[in-house]
Parts: C-alpha cells; structure tokens; sequence
C-alpha cells in the first residue's frame, strides 16, 4: 500500500497509554481525567435518550446547543454567531480540526503551524495535500515569535493554526499576542483556524483570549472546542466549530461526508447542562488547585519545572536526572519507575532546547500523590 501518510505511525497518547497499563503505572501520560465529570450531565443525556431523542439530529447540530453556544460566546467574547449559519457540532475537535482543514486548505497550499504543536494537525494539513510551515514557539517562553511568523508568510500561505491555552506547554496568550497576530495577518488573507479546547483552563487570573473575541480576527477565523476538556468527559468526543457563515458553509460540505452529524442524546443533554454557567466558571478553581498540588509535589524534586498558565498539562525538564532523549526517558519512567508521561518531541519535528516532557494533571489527589512519591525519589 502506497501509504497517504508515510512518516505517521500510531499516536504516542496511545503508545504510551498501552505501556502505562502493561506496566501498572500512574498514567499522567494521554490527557484525560481519572475521575467522573458531574453526575447531573449523565442523568441530562440519559434523559434525552429515556425520551426518545434516539434519531439523526440536524446535520448542523442540535438547535438548542448551537443556540446555547452562541449566547455562552457572545457572554464571554462579545461576538455573537449565528446558531443556524455559523456554528456546528462535531465529533470533538479532532474532527472539527480535519474537517476544516479539508474544507478549506487547497492541494499545494501552505499553512503555518507554531510548534510545538498538537500532533494532529500536520497529518492533517498532508492530507489536505498541502503543505505543513513549521514556525518554532520561541525555544524557552514557548510564545509565538511573530517575526518568524511574519517570515514564514508567503503568497501560498492560505492558513495558520493557533491553539491557547496551549498544548502541551500549558502557555496562554494575551490579548497583546492577538493584537499582533491580528496586525500581521490584515494585508493577508489567510485564514486562522484557533484551536481553543482548553478555553476554561486558564489560571492565576488570566482570560482565555479567545479568536472570537477580536472582530477582524474572526472574519477570518474558524474556532474549534470541545466538551470534553470542559466537562471531563474525553470519550464523549462532542466539539464545536463556529466560523463566518461563509468558511461555515464550505466546512459543512465537508462535514456532511465525514460524519453527517454527532450523536443526539449526548447533544441534547450538553444543551439542557449549559444552561447554567457554574460548570465552566469553575474549572480554572478546580484545576488550579491540582496543578499547585503537583507543582508543589515536584518543586523538591530534582525535575524543573516550566511555567503553567493554563491546560491540565505541567511540563518539566530533566536533564539534571537523565541525558535521555525524551521518548527514551518516557518509556524508562513508565516502565522503571511507575509514571507514564509524554515526550515534548512528539509535538515537533525539530529537538527541544531542553529535554522536556509533559505530565497530565488531570487526575484525582491520591493518583497524583502516588505518581509523586515515585517521582521525587528521582
Ligand atoms: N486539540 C488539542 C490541543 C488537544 O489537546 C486535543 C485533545 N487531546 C484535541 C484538539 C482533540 O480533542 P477531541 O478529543 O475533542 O477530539
Ligand atoms: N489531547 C490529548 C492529549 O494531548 C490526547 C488525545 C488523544 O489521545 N488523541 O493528551
């Protein structure tokens, strides 16, 4: 077989998941949570479903969802999406990420990724038949260099992906950073797509500084979320897409042959949960807590800790434990000491200034004291 994605092979949240439990380590490896989200989503789903709400919904999404989505938004970032034309549910933001990509990047075309990054948007950009501009975040602050930004531009540039609060450094960008963005791409056009998943993990007093909240940039941008970040509910895999009504529509002759629509119970009872916006308010709170608790686990230890600002995700450098590379220094800490975490290198094609690797915090107190009392020993 004349592989479409010849230097793919299986994802390392999968690699390292798989290790994690042939070894019976703590997992702060894949991120999602070890602990259930709030019983009153399940017992909204499980009432759509006792409902009979069993059937396609629009290919769109579910009306009462995308209407719900539109008010958070205009609530939070003063932009208001129409529900009808502008905003549709996926299959998480995986999907989301793909679909858009293939609605709107052409064969040939460019599009700027600043890495580190999220390890599915280059194949998807190669799906596209286009081709992948890897910008470096700044080596040791992990924010974009809009210099080199600007550098990378060129006529075939048709779009650049941007994701605050990031994965995997856990950065967040200011409304400074977006102003700049938004002054280097007015003589352009290409489009942004703003992966936003990890919107209400923000911490220390931040906002999360979303695309839709500055008018120029979203009359270029298409903005991907997904519930289950928010929600603690990864395996729901239910994402929005909200973007000018005419990116909408060309991402939605995309959607409809990808996966038609997104199941109906589960969009259904997110509707009726949304209504109130306690769930969401919260999280920075919710979070913060566990990440101070980790930090403070690790400050001890012989790991150093880089700056968190936002996500479930705390990265640290090792090099006073291990040379290593990462992936190697992953697998032996899996194995040898009972931690499963992720290697920086996964999100990059190019070396790391430090030798990095990512921990989820995501996770209940005990799971994280437990991963700390083998990590300290380090
Ligand atoms: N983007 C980023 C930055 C992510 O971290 C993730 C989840 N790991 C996704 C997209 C994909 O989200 P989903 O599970 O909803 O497909
Ligand atoms: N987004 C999650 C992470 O960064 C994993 C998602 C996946 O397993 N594909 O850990």
């Amino acid at each position: 077989v004349v592989s479409r994605l010849p230097n793919v092979g299986t994802t390392i949240f999968t690699v390292m998941s798989a290790l994690a439990q042939q070894h019976g380590a703590v997992n702060l490896g894949q991120g999602f949570p070890d602990f259930e989200g709030d019983p009153a989503l399940v017992d909204a789903v499980t009432s759509a479903m006792k409902a009979g709400h069993n059937q396609y919904p629009p290919m769109t999404g579910v009306p009462a969802l995308r209407e719900v989505l539109s008010a958070k938004t205009l609530a939070l970032h003063g932009h208001r999406y129409d529900p009808v034309t502008e905003i549709t549910i996926t299959a998480g933001a995986t999907q989301a990420l793909l679909t858009a990509i293939l609605a709107l990047v052409h064969p040939g075309d460019e599009v700027i990724v600043l890495e580190p990054c999220y390890d599915s948007y280059v194949p998807a950009i190669e799906l596209a038949g286009a081709r992948a501009v890897r910008v470096p975040l700044n080596g040791t602050t992990f924010r974009p260099d809009f210099d080199r930004v600007r550098a990378a531009l060129s006529p075939r540039t048709r779009a650049m992906i941007i994701n605050t609060p990031h994965n995997p450094t856990g950065t967040v960008w200011t409304a400074e950073e977006r102003q700049m963005l938004a002054d280097l791409l007015r003589p352009t056009d290409v489009l942004l797509i703003s992966d936003e998943v990890y919107e209400h993990m923000v911490y220390d007093d931040r906002q999360h500084i979303s695309a839709s909240g500055h008018p120029e940039l979203a009359a270029r941008s298409v903005v991907v979320s997904s519930f289950g970040k928010t929600f603690h509910v990864t395996g729901w895999k239910v994402g929005q897409v909200m973007a000018p009504a005419a990116l909408m529509t060309e991402f939605r002759k995309v959607h409809q042959f990808n996966v038609f629509t997104v199941n109906t119970p589960m969009q259904i009872g997110l509707a009726s949960y949304l209504q109130q916006p306690e769930p969401y308010l919260n999280l920075p709170t919710f979070y913060q807590r566990k990440r101070d608790l980790f930090r403070a686990g690790l400050a001890g230890s012989r790991f150093e800790l880089l700056p968190c600002e936002g996500t479930y995700f705390q990265c640290v450098s090792y090099d006073a434990i291990s040379d290593m590379p990462d992936e190697a220094f992953c697998r032996w800490l899996t194995e040898h000491v009972g931690v499963a975490a992720i290697p920086m290198s996964a999100f990059q094609s190019t070396p790391a200034e430090r030798a990095t690797i990512r921990f989820c915090f995501a996770k209940q107190d005990a799971t994280l004291q437990a991963a700390l009392e083998r990590l300290v020993k380090l």
